[in-house]
């Protein structure tokens, strides 16, 4: 699977009170892309997995940066591409909608299967929708673009249900290829067992090995737009601190170096003992 966080860099896309639609869109690949890979059944390739638009060094034009972002698709390769993203309008608006290029190809299927799970999420569902968009035309694969809520309406909502979000795309694309998705490991009610709290982008490639290897659990950055994020690490059996400052906290493995390189080292070790 070909994972595609809208925007980037340069580019914020749209903005909302607190949060810019590229972080948004990357924090919910991430979290999307960990609970697909958990099932063993997926691997998911990110056209980006840090904040950059697709231009650099050159300045930012919008043309250039989505041609460099589908060329970086293609040649990744995969079987699907799916495009992240928040809607915004200069009116009060609501809800999700999942694109496809055009009606009756694998992208319009792959669109239906996302759009019944979101529309379980309680936010209103806008359904499927067409669009001759440059990332569903030009990927040489099927494609589907999301619209996770409007960020200048529901912003607090965006943020507030970003893993069920992620679950419930992750579970339309695993109704899709036939394979069954499940929640994160639990204990009780909405408290997660085993998590990855990543310190920064850099070191999400160090987490992803470990969350391979716990085979389900969640997934959290320590730098991202997460509110509650501290919170979540208490209620959370078994935290894995992969860089930063070591958190003492109970139940916690560190996995913290002095730099990402070093942090990517103690994380693999780890993985190892898994
Ligand atoms: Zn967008």
């Amino acid at each position: 699977m070909i994972f595609d966080p809208g925007h980037g860099g340069a580019d914020p896309g749209a903005v909302g009170p607190t949060t810019k639609e590229k972080d948004n869109a990357l924090v919910l690949v991430k979290k999307t892309a960990v609970i697909l890979e958990a099932t063993d059944r997926f691997r998911v390739k990110f056209t980006r997995t840090t904040d950059k638009d697709f231009c650099a060094p050159a300045p930012f034009n919008v043309d250039l940066d989505l041609k460099n972002r589908v060329k970086v698709a293609n040649t990744l390769g995969g079987d699907a591409f799916y495009s992240f993203h928040n809607n915004s309008a200069a009116v009060k608006a609501y809800g999700n909608e999942v694109y496809a290029l055009s009606a009756g190809g694998e992208g319009e299927k792959i669109a239906k299967a996302i759009r019944a799970r979101m529309a379980l999420l309680g936010m209103v569902d806008r359904g499927v929708k067409y669009a001759n968009w440059y990332v569903l035309k030009w990927t040489e694969m099927p494609a589907v673009l999301i619209e996770y809520g409007f960020i200048n309406s529901e912003e607090a909502v965006i943020l507030a249900k970003l893993d069920q979000a992620a679950l419930a795309i992750a579970q339309g694309i695993g109704d899709h290829f036939g394979v069954s998705v499940e929640a994160p490991r639990k204990e009780g009610e909405n408290v997660f067992d085993h998590a990855v709290v990543y310190f920064t982008d850099t070191d999400f490639s160090s987490a992803r090995i470990i969350s391979r290897k716990l085979g389900g659990c969640a997934m959290y950055c320590r730098d991202g737009n997460n509110a509650n994020i501290h919170k979540d690490i208490e209620n959370c059996k078994h935290p894995v601190i992969v860089g930063g400052a070591e958190l003492n906290i109970p139940g916690a493995t560190n996995c913290c170096g002095t730099g990402a390189p070093e942090t990517a080292i103690l994380a693999a070790r780890y993985a190892q003992t898994l």
